[in-house]
């Protein structure tokens, strides 16, 4: 390990030749091959006394060195979590995580009496925005969205990006018409100014599908089909609004 560039391996081994040349020496004193002068005695003791404080030195040395490789691998850890549930894009979670979000929240649901809504976002005539001002101004559509989105959730509401221009918004203790109020807010902050990309302001419409209810009992799927169709019957009736799953 010393060779390898450890200067932790380095402190032991002094410790340990310490201990073994004391010990040595000890033994000669004991078959008395060497006097035992008061001399011979003091530096003894003053031996002892400098292997343990190597010792001491190594050893806290080491444990500096584990804790920083634990505090690193830490930092690894939640860089790879974050990574693999974040969208590359925009910075909102992805769908994986969306969905393992989504199922443990009902199963929450399930167990104690939480309560949550589920909206699904989708931009209006986005392909539009591509055609005419670029992929470029799409991005930064979808990462404007993103932001303005997020400065109207709470902690513990997720936004999630599932692909292309649609988004998830999963409401944590939050229902009936509490949950549409926010709906219709998110919509207003997304809504109410163009994107300006290269001097061109854009205008950002998006429709939105609400389920006011997590209800118990209701599984993802069921959920994630409610919600879509209130979100198919915002697009239908003209877009850019926001519709509740049941006033279909
Ligand atoms: P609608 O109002 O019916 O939703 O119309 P739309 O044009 O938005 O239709 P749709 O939602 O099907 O279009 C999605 C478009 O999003 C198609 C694709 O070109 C574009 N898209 C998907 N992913 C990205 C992306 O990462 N960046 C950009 N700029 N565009 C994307
Ligand atoms: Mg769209």
């Amino acid at each position: 390990a010393g060779r390898r560039g450890s200067s932790a391996a380095w402190v032991f081994l002094t410790a340990w030749g310490a201990v073994l040349g004391g010990g040595f020496i000890r033994s000669l004193i004991g078959v008395e091959a060497i006097p035992r002068t008061p001399v011979a005695e003091y530096a003894l003791y003053v031996g002892s006394v400098l292997e343990a404080m190597i010792l001491a030195l190594g050893l806290s040395y080491r444990v500096g060195q584990l804790r920083e490789q634990r505090i690193r691998a830490e930092h690894e850890q939640h860089r790879a979590m974050t990574l693999a549930n974040q969208d590359a894009l925009t910075g909102a979670y992805n769908r994986r995580f969306f969905e393992s979000y989504l199922t443990a929240m009902m199963d929450d649901a399930r167990r104690a009496d939480i309560e949550g809504a589920l909206l699904l976002m989708d931009i209006d005539h986005f392909k539009q925005v591509n055609d005419t001002h670029g992929h470029e101004a799409g991005d930064m559509m979808l990462r404007s969205l993103t932001r303005r989105c997020l400065r109207e959730l709470r902690d513990g509401d997720v936004l999630c990006r599932l692909g292309g221009d649609e988004f998830a918004i999963v409401l944590r203790s939050l229902s009936g018409s509490a949950a549409v109020e926010v709906a219709r807010r998110i919509h207003r902050a997304a809504t109410e100014r163009p994107v300006v990309y290269d001097g061109a302001r854009v205008e950002l419409a998006v429709s939105i599908g609400v389920l006011a209810e997590l209800e118990q009992g209701l599984d993802r799927s069921e959920a994630l089909r409610r919600a879509d169709r209130a979100l198919y019957r915002a697009k239908e009736r003209g877009r850019n609004r926001v519709v509740r799953h049941g006033d279909e």
